[in-house]
C-alpha cells in the first residue's frame, strides 16, 4: 500500500561511540511507529563485514544466524525487524561488504567496466546505493530504513558512510540521516556526559554528512540543558535530540520513542504527512499483558551457545510472545549441553516444566541433549526439539525405545550401522559451505488428528529451514509403530518435518525453525502449545 504522497523516503541510520547501543531496536521501533500511521516500510541492514553472509559465522561472533523466507542467511537483527513490523523480509534486506565486492568483482570480469580501474569510489559506493535503492524500486514502500552496521569511524564502514553523504545528495529532502550515540552517565561526577556524542558527530562531519536526528541512549533521563547542549554542538534543533533511556523489554521502545516523538520529528522533516495518529492499541494490549502476567513458568533451553543469549535470540523472543498469549511470564534457564549428564540430570531440570533442544552443529554436546531428551521423554516433561534437537530426539528413541543401542545421526558419526539421520540426498554433491544448506520456507503437510494438526489449525503450512541433514525414512515404520508419529511431512519428498510422541503430555521435534516466524503480532501456534503444556505440566 504505497502512499499517494510520492517516492519512497530513505532513512539512514548510523552509529556511534560504541556498538551494541540498539540501532536495530530503534530502527525497528521507528518502522513500527510509521507503520502504524498506516505508511509501509521496510529495514534493511548493510553489514561492513568481508563474510557474504553471516551463514558462515560461528554465534560466539555474531550471534544466531536469522534465516529469511526466501533462504536468506541473514543478520539476527532482520528477526527483530519482522517481529516488530510482522512482515517478511528477503535477501535484499541484509547485504554485506563481501556480497558487494563479490557483485563489483563479478563485474569486473565480465567486462562491465571494460577500460576502467575498478576503485571504492564509485565502484563499490555505486554497488552500496544500488542495493539500498533497489527496496525502494517502483515505490513499493513509503520508507525504507537502512541501518548501517558497525560504529561510525571504523575503517571499514567507510565507504557505506559515503554513500550516504552522496545519497543524501542525489535525494534531498527525501532522505535524512539518523545517528544513535551514547550520552553516559559517570557516577562519580553524577553528570551525563555530551562529550563522546559530540566527537561522533564530528566524526561524522569531517565524512561529509551531517546528522539530522540523534537518538541518544542513556541510563538516566535527558534534561532540557542536555538536550540543549547536544544541539548547538552537533547542529540539529533540540526537537531532534532524543531520548533512548534503558528499558527492561525492547517491545518498549517503539512506545519510548512515541512519546520523544521520534515518528513526527522524522515525518516533518522528510516532508510525509503527520495527520493519522499511530495506531498503536495492540501494541500497547501486548505490552500490558507482557507487564502482568498472572502466572510464571520456567523451562530450560538447553544449547551450546548459552553463555550468549543472542546466539537463541529467535527462541527466546518466540517464547516471550507465546508467554504473553498465555499470560505467563517465562523463566528462561539455559543450559549448556555439555555441562548435563544422567548424573546430574535430575538436579538441573528439577524446577522445570518444559525443555526445549536448541538446533546446532557438530557433535559437541550432543550426549548431553539426548540424555536430557531421555529424561523428559520418560517423565512427562513438555519437550519442544528444534532442528538439531528434533534430530537428538529421534536418535533417543531410537535407542532406548527402539532397542537400537548404535544410533546416531551421520553427522556425528558417518558409520553409525543406524544412521536415523543422515545426509540429504541433494546434500551428498554439495561441497561448498555458504548458502548450501536446505534453506527458507517449505510447504509442509500435517497429518490430521495429532497435535500439530490441533496447533496450527489447518492442513497445509509453511516453515524456514536451514540443515542438512534430515530423518530417515527407512525407519519411519519403527518408529510409527513405537508411537513416534511424523505429524508433519513435505509433501513432495516425504521428509519428516514434524515427529511427535502419542503418549507424552507434549512432545515435539520440528526439522524446521518456527522461531523465524514468530511476531508479536502472530505469535507461533507451535511456542504457545508449548508454554501451555508447560503451565499445565506437573502442577
Ligand atoms: N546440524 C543439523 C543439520 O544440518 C541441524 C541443523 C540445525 O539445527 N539448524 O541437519
Amino acid at each position: 500500500m504505497s502512499s499517494p504522497q510520492s517516492a519512497t523516503r530513505y532513512i539512514f541510520v548510523t552509529g556511534g561511540v560504541t556498538s551494541s547501543l540498539g540501532k536495530g531496536i530503534i530502527s525497528a521501533s521507528l518502522a513500527k511507529l510509521l507503520q502504524a500511521r498506516g505508511y509501509s516500510v521496510t529495514i534493511q541492514k548493510l553489514d561492513p563485514y568481508i563474510n557474504i553472509d553471516p551463514g558462515t559465522l560461528n554465534p560466539y561472533e555474531h550471534g544466531e544466524c536469522y534465516v529469511t523466507e526466501d533462504g536468506a542467511e541473514t543478520d539476527l537483527d532482520l528477526g527483530h525487524y519482522e517481529r516488530f513490523l510482522n512482515i517478511p523480509t528477503s535477501q535484499a534486506n541484509n547485504v554485506t561488504t563481501g556480497r558487494i565486492y563479490q557483485s563489483v568483482i563479478e563485474k569486473e570480469r565480465r567486462g562491465d567496466y571494460l577500460g576502467e580501474t575498478v576503485q571504492v569510489i564509485p565502484h563499490i559506493t555505486d554497488e552500496i546505493k544500488y542495493r539500498i535503492k533497489l527496496l525502494g524500486e517502483d515505490n513499493r514502500f513509503d520508507f525504507v530504513i537502512t541501518e548501517i552496521g558497525g560504529t561510525v569511524g571504523d575503517i571499514e564502514s567507510l565507504p557505506y558512510i559515503e554513500a550516504i553523504r552522496q545519497l543524501r545528495w542525489e535525494l534531498g529532502k527525501r532522505s535524512m540521516v539518523i545517528h544513535l550515540t551514547l550520552v553516559p552517565y559517570l557516577s562519580a561526577a553524577k553528570e551525563l556526559k555530551t562529550k563522546p556524542t559530540q566527537h561522533s558527530v564530528k566524526t561524522m562531519l569531517e565524512y561529509g554528512v551531517q546528522p539530522d536526528i540523534l537518538v541518544c541512549r542513556t541510563e538516566k533521563p535527558l534534561n532540557a540543558n542536555i538536550r540543549n547542549k547536544i544541539a548547538l554542538f552537533c547542529n540539529v534543533d533540540a526537537g531532534s535530540v532524543i531520548e533512548s533511556i534503558d528499558t527492561n523489554s525492547i517491545y518498549k521502545v517503539p512506545l519510548l520513542m512515541q512519546e520523544e516523538q521520534l515518528d513526527l520529528v522524522v515525518l516533518r522533516k522528510i516532508g510525509m504527512s503527520t495527520r493519522k495518529t499511530p495506531a498503536m492499541r495492540s501494541w500497547r494490549a501486548f505490552i500490558k499483558k507482557l507487564e502482568s502476567p498472572k502466572k510464571q513458568v520456567n523451562i530450560a533451553l538447553i544449547g551450546k551457545y548459552v553463555e550468549l543469549v543472542d546466539a537463541y535470540k529467535s527462541i527466546i523472543e518466540s517464547l516471550i510472545h507465546a508467554g504473553t498469549v498465555n499470560n505467563c511470564r517465562v523463566n528462561l534457564k539455559l543450559i549448556h549441553s555439555e555441562q548435563i549428564d544422567q548424573k546430574n540430570m535430575a538436579e538441573q531440570l528439577k524446577d522445570v516444566t518444559g525443555v526445549i533442544v536448541a538446533p546446532g552443529f557438530g557433535d559437541r554436546g550432543i550426549d548431553g541433549k539426548i540424555a536430557a531428551i531421555k529424561h523428559v521423554r520418560e517423565h512427562g516433561i513438555p519437550f519442544f526439539g528444534i532442528c538439531l534437537g528434533m534430530q537428538c530426539a529421534m536418535i533417543e528413541f531410537a535407542r532406548n525405545v527402539l532397542q537400537l543401542p548404535k544410533s546416531h545421526s551421520t553427522e556425528m558419526q558417518e558409520t553409525t550401522p543406524d544412521p536415523i539421520i543422515d545426509i540429504m540426498e541433494e546434500q551428498k554433491k554439495v561441497f561448498v559451505k555458504g548458502g548450501t544448506m536446505r534453506l527458507g520456507a517449505y510447504p509442509c503437510k500435517l497429518k490430521k488428528d495429532t497435535r500439530a494438526y490441533a496447533l496450527y489449525g489447518k492442513e497445509h503450512i509453511s516453515e524456514r529451514h536451514r540443515h542438512r541433514y534430515e530423518f530417515n525414512n527407512k525407519y519411519l515404520e519403527m518408529f510409527e509403530q513405537h508411537g513416534m508419529t511424523a505429524s508433519g511431512i513435505h509433501p513432495d519428498t516425504g521428509l519428516v518435518e514434524i515427529a511427535e510422541l502419542d503418549n507424552h503430555p507434549w512432545f515435539i521435534g520440528v526439522q524446521f525453525h518456527p522461531e523465524y516466524s514468530s511476531t508479536v503480532a502472530k505469535p507461533h501456534p507451535l511456542f504457545i502449545g508449548f508454554v501451555k503444556a508447560a503451565m499445565q505440566c506437573c502442577s
